[in-house]
């Protein structure tokens, strides 16, 4: 089910342009309100219950309905991000807690090479720029030319 701002929560990401929660969106379903400075989901319809709203927000304002075979019916689920980890809070309906901690990443905060060793362009935003050379088992990128007659 779809995700929903609590409003009471939301500071509209202190009128930043644009919203972390509007940044994180997949679906592109976030809009702030910039009179009231709260966001909301403008086509619930079309939510992916992705989450990535909810693990965004840094003020925990968003949640998401979740289903009942992944939370149990009254309780709730809430993330919380730190730079290398993830901790989730359920809070069942009988007011009891269970906090379950993952990390989320395997490298040093900062370390990731935007253009994944790929040196061949400095365009961020090149098509070229799908995979890093290791993972793709390609010692170098293939012209565009023959990407266009493969496709
Ligand atoms: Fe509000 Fe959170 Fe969205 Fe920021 S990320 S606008 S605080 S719901
Ligand atoms: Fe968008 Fe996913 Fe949040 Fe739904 S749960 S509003 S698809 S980021």
């Amino acid at each position: 089910m779809p995700s929903y701002v609590i409003a009471s929560k939301c500071d509209g990401c202190k009128a930043l342009d644009k919203t972390a929660c509007q940044h994180a969106c997949p679906n592109d379903l976030m809009v702030l309100n910039k009179e009231t400075k709260k966001a909301y989901n403008q086509d619930p319809a079309m939510c992916w219950e992705c989450m990535c709203c909810v693990k965004i927000c840094p003020v925990q304002a968003m949640e998401v309905r979740s289903y009942a075979d992944f939370v149990p019916m009254g309780a709730s689920v809430t993330p919380l991000r730190s730079s290398d980890s993830i901790m989730w809070t359920v809070k069942f309906r009988n007011g009891s807690l269970k906090r379950f901690k993952f990390p989320i990443r395997t490298t040093p905060e900062g370390s990731a090479v935007p253009d994944g060793g790929f040196s061949s362009t400095d365009d961020l935003k090149s098509q070229l720029l799908f995979t890093e050379p290791a993972s793709s088992g390609m010692k170098e990128l293939p012209p565009v030319k023959a990407l266009a007659s493969v496709a």
